[in-house]
């Protein structure tokens, strides 16, 4: 069987690729840092495996998805790599190809956006290219399939052996020091020990930390200084891994030259034009929160709420009418009534209701995600974040944190230094996932009818600012780094998503929660309604004498400095922190209504102050306990995973004493 190690930049479509030539579904996404581990899927023809490598710009690792390559080149055996490069920023992407090419790997190049190419005035002589490089070079469009059979059968053909093997004369001095240390280097070496001398000289720790299996760190050390001197001497240049950069780009301006001719001037592009204004220093952000508004709009007020009010009167009304219906016709019992209708049908159905808005929500990240919007976020957010000692690149973990926590912790990963990424791993949770949005949607529908969009987007922008508020605290005191951030994010293309794409995206996404209704949902209801029919006077006992009653009523009494003190809000809680829906679920469990009378019967229960309150408690109490998972998983450490729970659950109930106290003395209620 084949390995086949697909490797480029980011965003030059290797997911798309990777989705044709497997035939699965990977996300593909129009920002960097979609693909943070490696992916491994069987070719359509069965003759082998493809791994899709986190996009990367060189094989020098900046952060830890660079990393992801440097050791796979070095440490996992595979055939052959394909590269895939965008035809349109060639002379970006050779950088990387280039160091792939010296590795030493029979290599084939899927040059992929030849459209964009085309569309932007290059004419690109592919064979050429192919002669220059000393490999195949096969033109594709991944985002059609357009080429791909091709493509495949270069790979699949014998004739991907380098013609003759790739090599840049770097100069007398570093040549000598590459053959310097390659006679020290043992024999019988998988890896190229020139590859490995230019990565060495290039900086790449993955490569030293290799190298000091064979060699002293100090005579490595030294190697590195003399060379560094020498060449400085020769070149002008200061620093090695300049030198080498240098003459790599000058290498590839020669290839440029030779394969590729312009035949229009490049004008302004389109995305260039709208970054203009989507970018500007005083319109960013503005911009940027008039969209998320509207997308609140939408997705609570507009549509979402009409087809979730649809759902909730087919759920409360035909489908319990038919299950109460079937349930007679088998002769269940009294308690498999109730179990069924007072505890699944209203715990996963209380959950299920939400679907619409929580599928539109998504639906608009992936529109962010695929079009290249995100980008710019990161863009606009750079100078606000700087502030707080993050980059700009944290902003979209947080973004994705508004989808689901779990996969913005783990895009966390992008970010260079272990401290921003720390940091971006403790704010992410306080991000409002969707599933905090049922909690939403039933309160802020019952108490703030008519302004619920505002309600729930003053929630998410909440979110935001403890965050922001958070990190300058962390970063200037227990987390505080050395030296300013660096922030590089390329800016992709705008591109309109495909209707495919964001249709599976969407899916991928969303599909999770209808999951949770099926499992844990269903499960937490089936307990959380024994809890509340039993009791220690036995069963079928009066909800407030049930154990669900006991277990709130402990802590209730904590809760009621800050405006819900009552063991129905203590009982949510606790059970919230396996899923935060299943605060919705708990509720509609225990006041055993459907949505709608649950809003009637929770305006009797609390004011509009109370409420809010609540509300913002569920946004910061806790992570849930998934996200719990992955930060412990992410951070590998077990003091930040309990911190992370401890600290936000202290901010929770300062805010939300702040907001019930506060709002008491302003005569709020
Ligand atoms: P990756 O980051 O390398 O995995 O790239 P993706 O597969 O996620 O693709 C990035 C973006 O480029 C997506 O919006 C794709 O739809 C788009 N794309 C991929 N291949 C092509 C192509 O050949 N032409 C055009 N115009 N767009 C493409
Ligand atoms: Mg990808």
């Amino acid at each position: 069987m084949m390995q086949i190690a697909l490797a480029g930049n980011p965003n030059t479509g290797k997911s798309s690729l990777f989705n044709i030539l497997t035939g699965s579904y990977e996300y593909v996404g129009n920002w960097t840092g979609v693909t943070i581990e490696k992916k491994v899927g069987l070719l359509k023809n069965k003759q082998g495996y493809l791994i899709d490598l986190p996009g990367i710009y060189s094989v020098n690792p900046l952060s830890k998805d660079e990393g992801v390559t440097a050791n796979f080149l070095l440490h996992e055996t595979f055939s052959l790599i394909l590269n895939v490069v965008d035809a349109s920023q060639l002379e970006r992407n050779l950088n990387l190809s280039i160091q792939l090419l010296e590795f030493g790997k029979p290599m084939v190049i899927g040059l992929n956006m030849v459209d964009v190419a085309k569309q932007q005035g290059m004419d690109i002589d592919f064979a050429k290219l192919g002669s220059l490089l000393g490999v195949p070079v096969s033109p594709v469009v991944a985002r059609t399939g357009k080429g791909v059979d091709d493509l495949l059968n270069r790979v699949m053909g014998k004739d991907t052996d380098a013609a003759f093997p790739f090599k840049i004369d770097y100069g007398e001095t570093v040549e000598k020091a590459i053959e310097e240390l390659a006679h020290k280097l043992p024999e019988g070496l998988e890896a190229n020990k020139r590859w490995l001398a230019i990565q060495l000289f290039e900086g790449n720790e993955v490569v030293s930390t290799y190298l000091e299996k064979f060699i002293e760190k100090s005579w490595l050390k030294d190697l590195y200084g003399r060379t560094e001197e020498a060449a400085a001497k020769h070149t002008g240049i200061k620093l090695l891994p300049q030198v080498i950069r240098q003459r790599r780009s000058e290498v590839i301006e020669g290839i440029l030259h030779q394969a590729v001719t312009r035949t229009k001037e490049q004008d302004q592009t389109f995305s260039d034009r709208i970054d203009r204004i989507v970018t500007n220093r005083f319109l960013g952000i503005p911009i940027f929160m008039a969209f998320m508004y509207l997308t609140f709009k939408l997705t609570f007020e507009w549509l979402g709420n009409p087809l979730s009010d649809l759902l909730d009167g087919f759920i409360g009304g035909t489908l319990t009418d038919w299950i109460a219906s079937l349930l007679d016709k088998v002769n269940a019992t009294a308690f498999v009534h109730a179990l069924v209708l007072d505890g699944i049908v209203a715990g996963v159905g209380g959950v299920l209701v939400f679907a619409p808005q929580i599928f539109i929500l998504f639906l608009i990240i992936s529109f962010i995600e695929d079009s290249g919007y995100m980008a710019r976020i990161a863009t606009v957010m750079d100078k606000l974040m700087e502030h707080i000692g993050l980059n700009g690149k944290a902003f979209i973990p947080l973004i994705i944190g508004f989808g689901c926590n779990v996969p913005g912790v783990m895009a966390a990963r992008s970010i260079e230094r272990p401290n921003e990424r720390l940091l971006t791993i403790l704010l992410t949770p306080l991000m409002s996932c969707s599933a905090r949005l049922p909690v939403y949607i039933l309160f802020g529908g019952a108490f703030f009818a008519g302004n619920q969009g505002a309600i729930v987007f003053s929630l998410y922008i909440l979110g935001i600012v403890v965050a922001l508020l958070i990190a300058k605290l962390f970063s200037s005191t227990i987390l505080k780094q050395e030296g300013g951030s660096m922030f590089v994010v390329e800016l992709p293309p705008y591109r309109i998503p495909q209707w495919q794409t964001l249709a599976r995206s969407t899916w991928e996404k969303g599909k999770g929660f209808l999951k949770k209704a099926g499992t844990f949902i269903f499960g937490g209801s089936v307990l959380i309604w024994l809890l509340s029919y039993t009791g220690p006077g036995g069963v079928d006992v009066a909800m407030d004498d049930s154990f669900l009653a006991m277990i709130g009523g402990v802590i209730a009494p904590l809760l009621h400095p800050i405006g819900f003190g009552t063991w129905q809000a203590g009982a949510s809680l606790l059970t919230g922190f396996a899923a935060k829906e299943v605060v919705v679920s708990t509720m509609a469990i225990i006041y055993s209504v459907s949505d709608e009378g649950l809003s009637g019967v929770l305006m009797g229960q609390y004011t509009a102050l109370q409420a809010y309150s609540f509300m913002v408690f569920i946004l910061l109490y806790i992570p849930c306990l998934a996200t719990v998972g992955v930060i412990k998983k992410e951070t590998n450490s077990s003091k930040w995973t309990w911190f992370s729970m401890g600290y936000s659950l202290v901010i929770a109930y300062i805010l939300s004493l702040v907001i019930y106290q506060g709002g008491k003395l302003l005569g709020l209620g």
